[in-house]
């Protein structure tokens, strides 16, 4: 770093895996450093590791950080800025907002990471010219982050568009994560790949030698990606899941453009980043046939794995009004300012 800026932010984009953590200007990420989640320790635990990262690693720039903003997985209480029951993170409950404006003395904003990374779209990607469009991202889950005339939607717990949840075939017997049957997360989520492989294999008639389905029924865990370099290598295993991934999630965002009218849809997650070749095409198409409105721009991210990051920032640098309506009054009651 050359110059020194006057005022920095800092970007947490808090995975159920990774942490990942950047020091940033209004515009840009500077300097960023990943770790992996915290798995044991108490409600207080993820917080410090977020705090003790930033002020090892830019010391001596800690009092010129105006704003941290927090993208992190959920499910959020986003009243008190904390996580309520995490699935996928040992430590279950914990705290984010509170332990981090008392150390940091600044305001600390702690949004669903799919709603941030929607903002994210909005100042630093390809929504900056619309004020009606979908982040949604395909991954270990499925979930989305929705701007409607402006507005980012927020939800009364912070967890409105779990879309990965939508009910796309309600005769299914394949269960979601959270219980429900024929989720579009069970049939687009990497976290099912190995269900869906499964129910295929023991069901479905498959025509010629499948080396997938022999691994499948011999128990092995096979995950999206194996899926996918299968398909590209030709079997006909693969071929019939994926078939299944791109009519799925074609369905999916089908209901998500109908139901808000999006002018844009921007897709990430590792899953579609790492398979536009073969997901791309005919998900567009497919979709085309299902929706009641004009179809919207369909596009994959351009800011990649940095996506949670400029949504975190956004939220910091841009914060939306009902985030400052929801947080702000806890933000000033520990560091009293007024926000
Ligand atoms: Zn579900």
């Amino acid at each position: 770093m050359s110059c020194i800026a006057e005022e920095y932010y800092i970007a947490v984009d808090l995975g159920a895996t990774k942490t990942r953590i950047a020091l940033c200007t209004r515009s840009e990420i500077i300097e960023k450093t990943v770790y992996y989640t915290p798995k044991h320790g108490d409600e207080y635990t993820i917080a410090e590791s977020i705090y003790n990262t930033v002020v090892t690693k830019w010391k001596n720039l800690v009092s010129n950080i105006k704003a941290v903003g927090i993208a992190s997985i959920g499910p959020l209480d986003i009243k008190e800025g904390k996580v309520v029951h995490a699935s996928n993170v040992p430590i279950r409950n914990f705290e984010l907002l509170r332990p981090l404006v008392k150390k940091f003395k600044k305001p600390v904003y702690v949004v669903n990471d799919c709603v941030a990374a929607a903002w994210g779209e909005k100042y630093y990607g390809d929504a900056v010219n619309y004020d009606n469009f979908i982040y949604l991202t395909l991954s270990t889950g499925v979930g989305a982050g929705v701007v409607v005339d402006g507005n980012l939607l927020i939800g009364k717990m912070g967890n409105a568009h779990e879309v990965g949840h939508i009910v796309i075939d309600f005769t299914s017997d394949l269960q979601c994560g959270c219980g429900g049957r024929g989720h579009w997360e069970v049939f687009s989520g990497g976290a099912n790949t190995h269900k869906v492989l499964k129910y295929l294999a023991e069901r479905i008639d498959i025509t010629g030698y499948s080396e997938l389905k022999e691994r499948v029924l011999k128990g092995e865990q096979i995950d999206a990606k194996t899926m996918f370099d299968y398909f590209r290598k030709g079997d006909p295993l693969a071929k019939k899941a994926v078939d299944l991934y791109i009519q799925a999630t074609s369905a999916g965002i089908a209901s998500i453009v109908n139901v808000y009218d999006p002018e844009l849809v921007i897709i990430g997650g590792s899953i579609f980043l790492n398979n536009i070749d073969v997901l791309y095409e005919p998900i567009v198409s497919r979709i085309r046939e299902n929706i009641v409105t004009n179809p919207p721009i369909i596009k994959p991210t351009r800011l990649g794995d940095d996506v949670g990051l400029y949504g975190a920032l956004a939220i910091a640098v841009y914060t939306p009004r009902k985030i400052i309506e929801i947080q702000g009054r806890l933000i000033n009651e520990i560091i009293g300012v007024t926000l």
